[in-house]
């Protein structure tokens, strides 16, 4: 999965060609700078990749999405809809954006059930968040004709799945917008960073005024001063250095997925050995990018007993079921509402009385599903020792 295992000769040179300018900042010093651009280059060149005109550039994945929601129009009172098996982050924006995250149930994409979002659309729902979790796709034309068929926008959360696609389209492409993070463990890092695609002009003219305190960059591409704001804004700014490794590391793409792939599949040969496994579905097995290997135990106690031994062996699996970042019934501070703010909110309305409540058994489709999952990470590099490894492990669990 991350992109730190290939960091070399070509994110040093990106990055010092940065310092030669002596500009970190992404706008302004057209003199100083000499024509080095590198977050602009790496939002048009990630766009391209993708498939999307534009991109924009923001401080990190959950930055992006926070960007994503507002410029689509998300504030207090509204609801939006996400999965219940996704990082803390993409609810964490939806709070911050003033709004109420609503969770749906996955199915064996181990991404929204379609059929579940149907349900939960109210006439509060103002954007769906469909996560494309470990490197494969949701059954994203599903929701986006759910969604269309409402009126209500789609935000593809594609943090963990750059370079991935569904029938020949990138991930990140489909919806109003894509976002991606660059974080230290993902696919490409450039060690904090994120990026919103969208094919639409009026989104990202907003993104990139909203992103950087409402500076019009259409009217005064590259520089920022005299003109007005349309409308109050932050700083999502991302810096040069940040584009150049992100510059370095796209390049790689294509290679970390190619070999995520040859690895993804000897671990699944592997796997594939012990009696009553099943595999996630993947929607499109060519266009996955190959990160993570989920495999299905026939029930939970199955799959705890399996990963004992896994782990007893030095070849343990992520079990979803215990993890505290990634699954909806492991998230306390939601499941309590605890906050900062000493009114209460986001969980509190202004008579002080809780209004927002999530039901910690309110995903029992889902509890099935997390409860009978191991994952393994699919590295860029995998040495025949680390195989080894665990396949002597695997064999061992297969003779449970
Ligand atoms: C990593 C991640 C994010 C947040 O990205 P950061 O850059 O770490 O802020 C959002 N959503 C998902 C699904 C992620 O995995």
């Amino acid at each position: 999965m991350p992109g730190f295992e290939v960091f070399g000769e070509e994110e040093k040179k990106e990055t010092l060609e940065v310092f030669d300018t002596g500009v970190l900042f992404r706008y302004e010093f057209p003199e100083q700078r000499k024509g080095v651009y590198k977050v602009r280059e790496f939002e048009e060149k990630f766009a391209a990749y993708h498939g999307a005109k534009y991109g924009q550039a923001v401080t990190s994945g959950t930055a992006a999405l926070k960007v994503a929601l507002t410029v689509l129009g998300v504030g207090p009172g509204d609801e939006v809809i996400t999965q219940g098996f996704t990082f803390v982050a993409t609810w964490e924006a939806i709070f911050d954006a003033g709004a109420i995250p609503v969770f749906t149930e996955i199915d064996d994409t181990l991404n929204m059930d379609p059929n579940d979002l149907e349900k939960k659309i109210t006439a509060k729902t103002k954007a769906i968040i469909p996560v494309h979790m470990m490197g494969a796709p949701a059954r994203i034309k599903e929701i986006l004709a759910i969604a269309d068929k409402h009126g209500i926008p789609v935000i593809e959360d594609t943090a963990q799945a750059p370079g991935a696609k569904l029938d020949g389209q990138y991930l990140g492409s489909f919806g109003a917008c894509g976002t991606f993070s660059f974080d230290p463990v993902k696919t490409m890092t450039t060690g904090e960073g994120g990026m919103v695609l969208t094919s639409d002009e009026q989104t990202w003219r907003k993104m990139s005024e909203y992103h950087d305190h409402g500076h019009d960059h259409a009217q005064n591409p590259g520089g920022r001063g005299g003109e007005g704001r349309s409308f109050i804004g932050f700083n999502f700014r991302m810096m040069e250095i940040q584009g150049a490794i992100g510059l370095a590391q796209l390049a790689k793409l294509d290679t970390i997925i190619s070999e995520q792939k040859k690895n993804k599949q000897a671990l699944k040969a592997v796997v594939q050995k012990m009696p009553g496994v099943s595999f996630r579905n993947i929607l499109d097995e060519d266009g996955d990018s190959a990160t993570f290997l989920a495999f299905m135990l026939p029930d939970s106690e199955k799959a705890k007993a399996v990963n004992k031994v896994l782990g007893e062996n030095g070849a343990g699996a992520v079990y979803f079921a215990d993890n505290t970042w990634h699954y909806y019934p492991k998230w306390e501070h939601l499941l309590n509402g605890l906050t900062l703010a000493g009114s209460g909110w986001p969980f509190k309305d202004q008579d002080s009385r809780r209004r927002v409540v999530h039901d910690p058994e309110a995903l029992p489709a889902s509890a099935k599903i997390i409860g009978r999952t191991l994952v393994y990470q699919v590295p860029v590099k995998l040495g025949q020792e680390r195989l080894d490894q665990i396949t002597s492990a695997i064999d061992k669990a297969a003779a449970l």
